[in-house]
């Protein structure tokens, strides 16, 4: 069985079905802190096929340690962890001990159950304020919030448990801006309060919770003045993990990749595109530059390519069409289903 932590979040339940519909057996924990259960329902009912799903804690040793007990696990794919940067700002505490104690629970039990293949959810925001684009994986990187110190953390702690056993096949997976949503509108990103993304508060606009939306910058040196992002689609980026779960499976070490599409869209890119697909208006004003943003940031993903036979195949336009018609088909998330 994979186990795939955070199971129930936006990239984990679209990772789930694409392993079920590639005929893998999966397990899913997850402890809803950031989900619903009826992400869980909704990767059966879209797969039309039964996994097991454990309501845990990651933080909560022991129950974690009797999922180790009672299944055969043989690989992990951990997605599990607090993600908005802001909040990670005002929490630093709670940030650092979700993701980081929470992978040391996971990374001993895995040790302990003799089970050495792990892929784990890294970001772009490793990067920092990067000075070059594409960025390779070569490149330095370094954290500007508690969030992407956490990613930080826990790519050393991964690298020092290979080096202390060579063993162990983990791969990194660096992601840049996941956007989309599963083809038919049933899967797809339902973030708890207000989204700081600039995904998720487009769609907000467009179905009423927010007014206008607000681009933060127009002075940057892009082809437009906006910041310049690598959007990646959540149904390619789920495909990125088998990809990394079968280099897993052959070779042992630890692997970095970027998951991106190797293209930098502007703000005005993404809502200019959002409009025309869906034929929908999206009003915004101008504001300063959010602090801490950089520029441009894009991926060169040359090496998930050459090494893993991986690359993203869907376009902006899909990325945009997808994403609406999630949110027209649950105006209120995974509620309306209630
Ligand atoms: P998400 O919040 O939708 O999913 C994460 C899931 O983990 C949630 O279902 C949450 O309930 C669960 N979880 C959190 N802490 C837990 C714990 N202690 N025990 C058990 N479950 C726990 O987030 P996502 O967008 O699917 O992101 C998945 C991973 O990818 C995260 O690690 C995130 O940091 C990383 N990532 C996300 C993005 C992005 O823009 N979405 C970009 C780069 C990296
Ligand atoms: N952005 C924006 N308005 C918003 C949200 C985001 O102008 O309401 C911009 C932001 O400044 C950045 C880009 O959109 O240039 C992507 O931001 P997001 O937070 O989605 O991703 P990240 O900056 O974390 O890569």
């Amino acid at each position: 069985m994979i186990l795939i932590t955070g199971g129930a979040g936006f990239i984990g339940s679209h990772t789930a079905v694409a392993l079920l519909n590639a005929g893998y057996e999966i397990g899913i924990l997850d402890n809803l802190s950031n989900s619903k259960y009826e992400s869980i329902r909704r990767i059966k009912q879209l797969t039309e096929k039964e996994c097991p799903f454990f309501e845990i804690d990651l933080l909560d040793y022991l129950a974690l340690d009797r999922i180790f007990c009672e299944n055969k696990i043989d690989s992990v794919i951990h997605f599990a962890g607090f993600k908005a940067v802001g909040e990670s700002v005002s929490k630093p505490l709670e940030y650092y001990h979700n993701n980081i104690t929470g992978t040391l629970n996971l990374c001993r039990i895995m040790r302990e159950h003799n089970v050495k293949k792990l892929v784990f959810s890294s970001s772009a925001t490793v990067y920092g304020l990067a000075k070059v684009v594409p960025v390779t994986e070569d490149m330095p990187i370094s954290a500007t919030n508690p969030y992407g110190s956490t990613k930080l953390m826990i790519e050393n702690i991964l690298n020092d448990l290979f080096v202390s056993d060579n063993d162990w096949s983990i791969a990194l997976l660096r992601y840049f801006n996941p956007i989309g949503a599963h083809k038919s509108g049933i899967l797809g990103e339902n973030p708890n309060g207000i989204p700081n993304n600039l995904m998720p508060r487009i769609c907000n606009v467009v179905n009423g919770k927010m007014d206008k939306l607000t681009i933060w910058g127009t002075d940057y040196a892009t082809h437009d003045g906006t910041g310049v992002r690598d959007y990646i689609h959540v149904l390619d980026l789920a495909d990125g993990h088998i990809a990394a779960l079968n280099k897993c499976n052959k070779d042992k070490g630890i692997f970095t990749y970027n998951l991106g599409t190797g293209i930098g869209y502007s703000v005005f890119d993404l809502i200019n595109t959002f409009a025309r697909v869906n034929n929908v208006n999206i009003p915004y004003d101008v504001c300063p530059r959010r602090p801490g943003d950089v520029a441009s940031l894009y991926a060169d993903c040359s090496k998930a390519e050459k090494e893993m036979s991986w690359k993203a195949k869907l376009g902006l336009e899909d990325m945009c069409a997808d994403s609406y018609k999630f949110v027209k088909k649950n105006p209120k998330g995974y509620e309306d289903s209630k």
